[in-house]
This record gives structure tokens, sequence and C-alpha cells, in this order.
């Protein structure tokens, strides 16, 4: 597979460092507000990567933090902690506002159907971690401390500035004046590692012991010290949006290289943002839509998947009504073909010509083509369609569609018709538990109102079975 790494700033080809699995770093949500589209672009992108990779064969072993401390307003040690900001609105701990947000960004990943990952870490459990990390990069000369903070010296890591391409001279003056707050940073670029319960900070809520004094850890050290705990010094992939890469990603590399002299990350890969009227979708801007607000006028989460797939994931995407209305009646076309396909009139399996068995591998073909160049989503969706519009007999379009289909992760193979209605499900859960007690009354009875709504429960050696009942035959 080709994969554009902003490292080199080429399509590279795409390799493991180990065989199996490949590990994937991907920079999670900061718990302090509400998750939305914006947000949801990048974990999409981030699913239809590891989807990809799985298509490919590969095992992949997936971390993804979430940042419930130390992210500040500005990226570069300015202003308040996010969390503490959030609960202040709020009138709540900041415990509780992470995990309320934590919620309902987990609530937003599954209804966009993103795969977990195999792990979801807190920075909150990994404190003693950061600290090691810390205490390597004092040992080694890189970190200096004034009043205020714990400071890594960007200066003493000569690979400054490799991701975002900026020289560190530049960088400097390029740097905002409102950074510099701590009048004792040496340099600009320098950034906190800790901070102390001082100053600004003198009331901050959440804070642990450590040998600098109470305080709480910057934002970047939390992502460099999960990675290595889980993943190892050195990993395949990790990922973020474009916002990430002079800072956060650019300190991440520094403190980690520093600490292991080893490469922290072969594979940098970037996703360009979802705009509103030209603008980036923001929290800070409150120009944002949430999956719920879509829901409301009837646009399904999936039908903003399918939106999303359809625009390259380095090409910015301007959010508007009229497209998400429209990726909703693309999407809702597409169930409805499928439907028409498991038609038993058209679903009976004959044997295929020569002819439609070598169009089928072309589309194949041509499918692997555009997602091993660099993730051609869009091209991708395109064959669907060409494939669908052929005349390959349905069943085995539709096998290759549900083939497609675990990398666009739309659900394709649930169809309406096969959805068992939740009302129908809290009746068997119902004649489950009478069951179970031995109310052999009281199930019958609610077995016969399932039948009634057209439903059949079947009993199995361990729980039930739920299908819809065929259709009554006419008697000759
Ligand atoms: P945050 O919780 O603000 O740290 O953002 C979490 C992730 O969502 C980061 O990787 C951001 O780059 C990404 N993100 C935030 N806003 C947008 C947007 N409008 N479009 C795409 N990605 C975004
Ligand atoms: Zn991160």
């Amino acid at each position: 597979m080709k994969l554009y790494n902003t490292l080199t700033k080429r399509i590279d080809e795409f390799k493991t460092l180990k065989p199996t699995p490949v590990t994937l770093y991907t920079c999670g949500p900061t718990v302090y507000d509400f998750t939305h589209i914006g947000h949801a672009r990048k974990y999409i992108n981030d699913d239809l990567l590891k989807r990809t990779l799985n298509y490919l064969g590969f095992k992949v072993k997936h971390v993804m933090n979430i940042t419930d401390v130390g992210h500040l307003t500005s990226d570069e040690d300015a202003g308040e902690d996010k969390l503490e900001k959030g609960a202040k609105k709020a009138g709540k701990t900041v415990w509780e506002v992470a995990q309320f947000y934590t919620d309902f960004f987990l609530n937003s990943l599954k209804s966009t159907n993103v795969i977990m990952p195999e792990l979801l870490i807190r920075a909150t459990d990994h404190i003693q971690e950061m600290l090691q990390l810390i205490n390597i990069l004092k040992q080694k000369g890189f970190t200096y401390e004034t009043v205020e903070a714990v400071y890594f010296d960007t200066s003493k890591f000569p690979g400054y500035g490799k991701l975002s391409g900026q020289k560190l001279e530049d960088k400097l003056k390029g740097a905002r004046e409102d950074v510099y707050i701590d009048p004792n940073k040496k340099n600009a670029t320098d950034f906190a590692l800790w901070f102390k319960r001082v100053g600004r900070f003198k009331d901050h809520t959440m804070h642990w012991n450590s040998p600098y004094g109470e305080g709480f850890p910057g934002w970047h050290i939390e992502c460099s010290a999960m990675s290595m705990k889980y993943l190892g010094e050195t990993i395949d992939i990790h990922t973020g949006g474009i916002d990430h890469i002079p800072v956060h990603h650019e300190d991440e590399i520094a403190q980690s290289e520093a600490a292991t002299g080893k490469q922290f990350v072969r594979f940098w890969v970037h996703y360009e943002f979802l705009l509103i009227e030209g603008q980036k979708m923001s929290k800070s801007l409150r120009n944002f839509f949430t999956l719920g607000d879509l829901q409301k006028k009837g646009i399904d989460p999936l039908a903003l998947r399918y939106l999303y797939l359809q625009t390259h994931y380095r090409k910015q995407l301007n959010f508007t009504w009229e497209s998400a209305f429209a990726a909703q009646e693309t999407y809702r076309k597409l169930k409805k073909l499928i439907t028409s396909f498991k038609n038993p009139l058209s679903s009976s399996r004959s044997m295929l010509s020569p002819e439609k068995l070598n169009l089928l591998d072309t589309f194949r073909s041509r499918f692997a083509e555009a997602i091993l160049s660099d993730l051609q989503l869009p091209q991708a969706v395109a064959i669907m369609w060409e494939m669908l519009k052929s005349n390959i007999p349905s069943p085995d379009k539709l096998d290759l569609l549900f083939e497609f289909d675990m990398i666009f992760g739309l659900k394709l193979s649930e169809t309406e018709a096969d959805k068992i209605p939740e009302e129908i499900l809290i009746l068997a859960k119902k004649r489950e538990e009478a069951r179970k007690k031995g109310d052999f009354t009281a199930s019958d009875v609610l077995r016969n109102n399932i039948v009634a709504t057209g439903y059949q429960i079947e009993d199995l050696p361990k729980g039930f079975r739920i299908k819809k009942s065929s259709p009554p035959s006419f008697r000759a």
C-alpha cells in the first residue's frame, strides 16, 4: 500500500517494522465539549485506514488516548486547561465533565460504525508513565525547570521542526507573543512537560505529586508515554488532524526520540479539516453540528460517513446541508437497491460465465488499486456504483459489495427488512426472563404477542433467535 507520509512529504510504500501487527496510535479527543461532525471526519478517516489495513490482511494493534488533563486552550502552553474551563462552565467537577463527554464521544463512534481501538486509554491513568519519561529526559539533559514548569529544551534536539518542515529559527520568529507567559522559558518553541500548581494554575483541580512538586502533565507527553507503553519505542503509524503537525506531533517526536534515541513513528498520517462556510468547524468558533443535529433533520450518521467517503482524506471538505441531504438520499437509494437484489426473484444463484467472472475480478482489482494508492476512497465509491450498474448477477454483486463494505463500513448488509424492531426485542427478553422463572403461562402469552406482530421466536440452547415470519401462502 502507498501512503502519504507527512515526515517524508511524499507518498511512500507502506511497510511494517515487524511482520505483524501494524502498530497504530491515533490521537483521541480532549473531552471537555461535544464531539462534532468535524471530529467525526477525523475518527472515520482513522477507521477507513484501519479497515483498509485489515482488508489487506494486516492485523492492527490500535491505541487511542482520551485527553482528560493538560490540554490548554492554546496548543502552545498558553491559556487555561480545557477540562478545568469546561467544568467551570458546566458547574460540574472535571471528572464528571470528562466522563460525560467521553460517553458522548464513544456514542458518536458507535453510530458512525467506527471499530473500537484495542486499547482506549485515559491520560489521567498514566501519570506515572509520563513522570518516568520526563525523568529520562531530565537525566539526558533535555529539560530545565522554572518556578512554573518543567520544559523540554527544543534547542537541544537537532531534529526539531522536521515534521512541519519549519526551521527552528523560523518557528522562533513566527511564535506568537502570547506564548511568552513564563518569563523564564528559554525558547518560544520549548514546551511544558509538567506544569506546577502555582501562579495561574494554583487552583488546578487535577494534580499529582511529582519530584517537581504538585502539578499536572503537559498535553504532548501523554501521547508519547502511552504510545511507547503499549506499542513500543518505534511504531508504524501515528495519525491526527493537520492542526497537530506543527506543535503537538513535532513535540511528541522531540521528546520521544530524545528519550530513546530511536525513530518514534515511521508513518505520520494527517487528515484535512471539515469546514463550514469556508472556516474550520470547531468548538471555539461555535460553528459546529453534532450527529444528533443531523439526525434531527433525518440524516443517518452512516449517510454522513458516505458523504465523507467521497472526499479524499488530504482534501478539505466544506459541509453544507444540501450535500448532507444528498448523501442521505444516495445512501437510502443504495440500501433500496440492495433490498431489491435480495428479492428471491433476482437472488437465485447460477454459474457465472467466464466473461462475468472476469468482469467481477476487474472490479475487485480496480477497487484494490484505488485503496492501495493512498486510500483513494472517492474512486473506490465510484467503482462500487459502476459494479452495481453492471450486468453481473445480483447475488455476485452483493458478495462483492459486502466485501467492499469491509472498508466503507456503511453496514450495507443490514437492510431495514433485516432489523428486528426494539419493541420485539423487549418482548423477547421479557419472555426469556419468564421462562427462566418457570412462568410458562406468561412466556406463552409473550410468544403469542411476538407472533401477532409478524415475527417468530426460536429457543436455542443459549438464548433465542428471532426472525420475520414468512408471508402466508395461499391454499390451492
Ligand atoms: P480535539 O478534541 O479538539 O483535540 O480534536 C480531536 C481531533 O479532531 C484532532 O485530531 C483534530 O485535528 C480533529 N478535528 C477537530 N476539528 C476538526 C475539523 N473541523 N475537521 C476535521 N478534524 C477535526
Ligand atoms: Zn496526541
